[in-house]
């Protein structure tokens, strides 16, 4: 059937979804009301129209520039940079930190072809240097890309006169920012350490 054989391509193609997985969210659309599918449809078609990226940050946001960015209540002289825009969410959520954020949009790895003119790095420098910024945090995960592009933002920003902090060991080596449960990442700023 070839509709469900487009359907079940497609769904493979989402992060951690199976052919297997893929044919039982197939099924189950088959099965289910109408009315789901529908607004299922209308929910992924509407995502990207209503949320964006911040002009300034590069978060995920519905309105520009994005709500911690434009928050008067936020500590203007720390940044936190991250990799992808939605450890933004997972760090909010240990509300431990009360700075300023700013998304790279990757690591750099050579392997994979992504040097640091392809990140959002030159924004970060821009955004550092203008005086108010005292401390840029780096929490990219303890992999050998997020090392490589700790030290680089290191070298490039303190001349600037920046402090430059990585996140602690309490997220464990090689793994993942997404996955650090909130008490775990909230020790982790706490113990931040000099880079
Ligand atoms: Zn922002």
């Amino acid at each position: 059937m070839q509709a469900l054989d487009d359907l079940v391509g497609l769904l493979t193609r989402l992060p951690g979804i199976g052919r297997k997985s893929a044919l039982r969210v197939a099924y189950y659309l088959l099965k289910t009301d109408t009315s789901f599918s529908e607004a299922l449809a209308e929910r992924i078609r509407g995502l990207k129209a209503s949320i964006s990226f911040c002009s300034i940050c590069g978060a995920y946001t519905e309105s520009d520039p994005c709500p911690i960015c434009s928050a008067s209540t936020r500590e203007r002289s720390l940044i936190c940079a991250v990799e992808q825009p939605q450890d933004v969410v997972t760090i909010e959520a240990s509300r431990e930190y009360r700075g300023l954020y700013h998304v790279l949009g990757g690591l750099i790895s050579p392997i994979d072809g992504v040097g640091p003119e392809d990140l959002r790095i030159r924004e970060l420098v821009a955004r550092s240097s203008g005086g108010e910024v005292v401390e840029v945090v780096v929490a990219t995960n303890p992999t050998v890309e997020g090392d490589t592009t700790a030290l680089y933002l290191k070298r490039l920003l303190e001349p600037t006169g920046v402090t430059v902090t990585r996140l602690a060991t309490g997220i464990p080596v090689g793994g993942d920012l997404e996955y650090a449960d909130r008490l775990t990442l909230a020790r982790s700023f706490r113990g931040r350490t000099k880079l």
